[in-house]
């Protein structure tokens, strides 16, 4: 089906990034490493995903690759050239429209390329053949308001396509619309793909959906956070138009999950060195309910405390960005293993699903007490003062030595929701104190 041309390994790629690093500068100075060594490759006629979870690193390469920022280490080459700003024949669709709500569609499209000084009536020509491709024929001069999420995305591909690009970048741009919306412009983006109708050579599709990627790519690269970097590659050879019943399919979408929850790619739950204090563990902001109700679905049948990620991730309608990190949590809690992709409930995780509210809270701060070293160091210095109370500061000031404040805010975050639930200590959110008193 795939009507692109198939060329061979020795065909010069269309964009190489090799050994890239990208680090920030964070507030007290330090470097905050984003990207480490990542190595990618695209060759004409193909699509490649990038799949990773939220804060991977996934926008940060995009805006290397597109030259809208430069790598603290290693290249970026678009046909052979180092990129150094921002790169003619590379275009970029955005998960949120980015449209300007007082021009028209047509004004929308005609932007890209009135910057290129390309003459009135080529401007004209294209920019109407790209409203039609991509199915808006009759929306010229409807506003954005007018027209749906679905519509609206329609002319963010329209306005990237317009400039006849080499390579798309595409970063997230379905996961803001809703699931059949999201679908259909799937559908019809690989249709005139398959078909070679778009003006482009080779796309990057970055994803956190793990469908989504093989329905879509020829090769997905695989990334871990903290820092972001590349740690699998999957071929997807399975024929197009793929069809998501196919057991090769459902067979490649269960490896993905395995790959990306096995242990090596695992960060949030990362365990300090041997004899360090332990509060320098990550904590994900994942709400009690979720890790409640995913503790509950996995105990019931016909799960009965043994399930398939993929499985109860499409019954519990849960993104791989909140599946993940709840499963995570439950492990780190003693609650539940990962393991092939599969979670277990452990027998105090199916103690806590058959329990009523007080003695699920009982268990559940033990459990936090017992395996959160942050929480237990709360604690420690609450029950030690006199007062009974501190503030935040106190603590983000020590977390700070081992992550960035951002993280270290998300981290007292999650602390300070889950010891909520557990009642073992208490969080004024206007003051910035802990204390002992119970939350009323
Ligand atoms: P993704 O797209 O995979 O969700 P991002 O590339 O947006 O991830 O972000 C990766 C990490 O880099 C995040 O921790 C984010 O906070 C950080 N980051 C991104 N841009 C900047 C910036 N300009 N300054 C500091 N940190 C940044
Ligand atoms: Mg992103």
């Amino acid at each position: 089906m795939n009507a692109q041309p198939k060329m061979n390994a020795d065909t010069q790629p269309l964009l190489d990034v090799v050994h890239a690093r990208k680090s920030f500068t964070k507030g007290d100075g330090g470097e905050l490493l984003v990207l480490e060594d990542v190595n990618l490759t695209v060759r004409p006629g193909e699509v490649v995903g990038l799949l990773g979870r939220s804060g991977s690193g996934k926008s940060t390469l995009l805006r290397l690759i597109a030259g809208l920022s430069k790598p603290s280490g290693g290249k970026v080459n678009y046909l052979g050239t180092p990129v150094t700003g921002p790169a003619e024949g590379i275009s970029m669709v955005f998960q949120s429209f980015a449209l300007f709500p007082w021009l028209t569609v047509y004004e929308n499209v005609a932007l890209g390329l009135e910057a290129m000084h390309v003459a009135r009536d080529e401007i004209r020509r294209r920019s109407l053949a790209a409203i039609d491709l991509i199915g808006l024929d009759g929306f010229e001069s409807a506003y954005p308001r007018e027209l749906s999420g679905g519509m609206r995305q329609r002319v963010g591909f329209a306005r990237a396509l317009v400039v006849h690009p080499n390579i798309l970048l595409m970063d997230e741009p379905f996961s803001a619309l809703d699931v059949l919306t999201a679908e259909t412009l799937r559908t019809d983006f690989l249709e005139l793909w398959s078909d070679g109708r778009m003006p482009i050579k080779g796309v990057i599709l970055v994803t956190h959906n793990i469908e989504e990627a093989v329905q879509m790519c020829d090769r997905i690269l695989v990334f871990a956070t903290n820092p972001g970097r590349i740690v699998s590659e999957i071929q997807v050879t399975i024929p197009r138009p793929r069809d998501r019943n196919d057991p090769a399919f459902a067979g490649l979408v269960e490896q993905i999950y395995v790959e990306m929850t096995a242990k090596k790619g695992r960060t949030t739950t990362r365990i300090s060195p041997a004899g360090g204090s332990g509060i320098d563990m990550i904590l994900p902001r994942v709400s009690s309910n979720i890790l409640a109700g995913l503790l509950e679905t996995v105990a019931a049948p016909p799960f009965s405390g043994r399930a398939d990620l993929p499985e109860i991730a499409s019954e519990l309608t849960l993104e791989i960005d909140e599946l993940f990190p709840a499963a995570e949590t439950l492990q780190m809690l003693r609650f539940a293993e990962i393991e092939g992709g599969d979670i277990h409930l452990l027998p105090e995780g199916i103690a806590f699903a058959d329990a009523e509210v007080d003695e699920r809270k009982r268990l559940f701060a033990r459990h936090l007490l017992a395996y959160v070293p942050l929480a237990a160091h709360v604690r420690r210095v609450l029950d030690e003062r006199r007062t009974h109370a501190a503030p935040s500061s106190r603590f983000l000031d020590e977390l700070e030595d081992h992550m960035s404040p951002e993280v270290a805010e998300e981290t007292l975050r999650a602390l300070v929701s889950w010891a909520r639930y557990a009642e073992i200590f208490a969080y004024d959110d206007e003051t910035g104190q802990f204390s002992l008193e119970n939350p009323t």
